[in-house]
């Protein structure tokens, strides 16, 4: 929540996004316009990627008051009405595991997550939870529906509160609306929760000697969401540890990391499909074998681009799967 006590008009937040070409005077002058809810140039130019957040050194949250101006605009036509239509109503499920197994939540996320993605012994009697009652809003504020995730917050907890588990989460949009956004808000999150990453992590370190080390070179395509949580990097950093594979430097990862692209591609498909090739190359470049990917929603945006070039695309629980001998290294570029 944006916090103007701790803006101190340093600029960094604009001066570092990837998407315009700012220098510190003109984003010192589209904040303090913004401040002043005056008409702002970024208010058209943001393409929603979340950066700023984690840009910002004080903590102020310029994401928010920027997507609180967007909505403020009108930039995106699309109602709240039609919004939760489409995030609610997808079909709810609750498929029961064992009683003392987390639940995993996969949000609405089924559609894009690729086949086999979840199989095998990671979740092996986990109770599978999906659909539009657990659905996370932060993909509203790629609509530009800041006070609308305020406002259906609290439905998202309580109806995971109501499953009386541990939670693990596959999305990253969930986890950093639990561990990050609904505190803005002052709700209290009444159960125990972790991210797919730790999760993960917590496995391989059980099963150290089912891994077979795959001496590869992977980039990773970090989600929007992340900017919300960057401290969780050091669990891929583990996972990636355990199963033996190296992360090179380069230019667009960690802070600097690229969007999918994903909320432009409908808007702006010229940006979108230029970014998505820079960020291939640098992933080429840097070495890597495969561009590996946790947002199931990144992973479909990234397959064309990943598909043209040449560089294979992995999913995060895959390639733990392949580390733990239940399928092959992908034959070539998918
Ligand atoms: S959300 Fe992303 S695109 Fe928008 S201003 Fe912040 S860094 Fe730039
Ligand atoms: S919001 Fe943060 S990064 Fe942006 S000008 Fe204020 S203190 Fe600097």
């Amino acid at each position: 929540m944006w916090d103007a006590s701790k803006c101190d008009l340093c600029g960094d937040c604009l001066t570092k996004c990837l998407y315009i070409d700012y220098d510190r005077e003109k984003a010192v002058s589209d904040i303090k316009a913004l401040m002043e809810g005056k008409e702002s140039e970024i208010v058209s130019r943001c393409i929603t990627c979340c950066a700023c957040r984690e840009y910002c050194p004080t903590g102020a949250d310029p994401l928010s008051l920027i997507i609180s101006a967007v909505e403020k605009a009108g930039v995106f036509p699309i109602s709240e009405e039609e919004l939760t239509k489409t995030s609610f109503e997808a079909p709810t499920e609750v498929i029961p595991g064992d009683a003392t197994r987390p639940a995993l939540s996969i949000c609405t996320m089924e559609r894009y997550i690729s086949e086999g993605a979840l199989d095998g012994q990671l979740f092996e009697g986990m109770t599978l939870v999906k659909g539009g009652d657990y659905y996370c809003l932060i993909g509203w504020e790629h609509f530009g529906k800041e006070s609308s995730i305020e406002k259906y917050a609290r439905r998202f907890i309580d109806n995971l509160a109501s499953l009386n588990k541990d939670i693990v989460f596959l999305h990253d949009d969930c986890y950093a609306m639990v561990h990050a956004k609904v505190k803005d808000y002052g709700i209290e999150v009444p159960f125990k929760y972790m991210h797919i990453f730790e999760y993960l992590r917590n496995y391989l370190r059980d099963h150290r000697s089912s891994i077979s080390s795959l001496g590869k070179k992977i980039a990773y395509q970090q989600p929007c969401a992340s900017r919300y949580t960057p401290e969780k990097n050091v669990f891929l950093d583990e996972i990636l540890e355990l199963i033996g594979v190296e992360r090179p430097p380069r230019k667009y990862e960690r802070e600097t990391a690229l969007c999918c692209t994903a909320p432009i591609i409908a808007s702006r498909l010229e940006m979108a499909v230029e970014f998505q090739e820079k960020n291939v190359r640098d992933a080429i470049e840097c070495g890597a074998d495969a561009l590996v990917t946790l947002c199931p929603v990144c992973d479909r945006v990234m397959r064309r681009p990943t598909g043209q070039l040449g560089l294979t695309k992995i999913y995060i629980t895959d390639l733990c799967r392949i580390a733990l001998g239940e399928k092959p290294w992908p034959a070539e570029a998918s």
